[in-house]
């Protein structure tokens, strides 16, 4: 069942996210694309370059980095904040390149926390920090808080497909399988259930994300421990994460607290050092179809 959702616009720029669904709905070229969303599915990648092209030139929007082309992503989190906290860089980098990030937030966060005129507040946290990032829409399910044992997780990863459907992106950013928090676990089981390869599956890149104060929480093993494989610079967005973490003001501790801002700056400097980069946010890739 649907909580809380929103079409977000980019920060300071109205023309960003909400025109490119009306381009995607109304433009000539667009209606045409529309009768061949069978075969774009199938081709997915090609058609995405053609289509965000379309679309760049229909709107003068800017293209990013030479060689690297606009994607639309979906980031799968079990509570607010985790998008922030584990991919918060990437979102606001990927959303300055035209990319559309979509957020999907398995619970509310607030279940048995908060009473009615919290839980709106709450709310309106949710979407002042994805505001911040960029974000092209959010979605909250309201699947139980700190509970989700208790759902089979065929019905979390039946919501995630549904999810895929609408969205249909080509690349997807989960939780880290050997997280402390059994609802980050329960997200990324989900979420590699939800992306099954069937031939017309549209997800060609999936990655796990760390979440400080939960991914680094739990008893190192093979099992657990978080090996990144994919460094994203983050120097020019290390700030907009910072800004949206402090929009979740009920989730924002003092240094030395994880989910502190100084916590994330060291945080992005230990991974960007690890590569030699200044800032830079992890990534595990979990599987890549080419
Ligand atoms: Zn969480």
């Amino acid at each position: 069942m649907q909580m809380y959702y929103s079409v977000l616009q980019m920060p300071g720029n109205k023309a960003d996210a909400v025109p490119c669904e009306r381009l995607r709905n109304k433009s000539p070229i667009a209606s045409c694309l529309g009768g061949f969303k069978d075969f774009l599915r199938q081709h997915h990648n090609w058609g995405e370059v053609l289509f965000q092209r379309i679309l760049k030139k229909q709107s003068g929007k800017p293209s990013g980095r030479k060689g690297e082309f606009m994607k639309t992503i979906l980031i799968v989190a079990a509570h607010p904040d985790d998008e922030v906290l584990g991919c918060g860089g990437l979102i606001a980098r990927e959303s300055r390149r035209g990319s559309l990030c979509h957020v999907l937030i398995l619970t509310d966060g607030s279940s048995g926390r908060y009473d009615a005129e919290k839980a709106a507040a709450h709310g309106q946290n949710i979407e002042a920090a994805n505001r911040v990032l960029g974000t092209a829409s959010v979605r909250c399910e309201d699947f139980p808080n700190q509970r989700l044992e208790t759902v089979p997780v065929t019905a979390i990863a039946q919501c995630i497909e549904a999810h895929l459907e609408r969205i249909a992106p080509s690349a997807v950013y989960t939780h880290h399988s050997g997280d402390l928090n059994r609802d980050h676990r329960i997200a990324c089981e989900a979420t590699m259930v939800a992306c099954r390869p069937y031939p017309s599956q549209t997800v060609r890149e999936i990655y796990s994300y760390n979440v400080p104060s939960s991914t680094e929480y739990n008893a190192v093993s093979v099992d657990t421990v978080f090996v990144p494989s994919v460094f994203v610079d983050i120097s020019d967005t290390l700030e907009t994460k910072v800004e949206a973490l402090l929009a979740y003001d009920t989730e924002c501790h003092p240094f030395p607290h994880p989910r502190s801002p100084e916590s994330l700056r060291g945080h992005a400097r230990y991974w960007g050092l690890t590569v030699g980069m200044a800032d830079a946010e992890p990534f595990r890739l979990i599987r890549e179809i080419r």
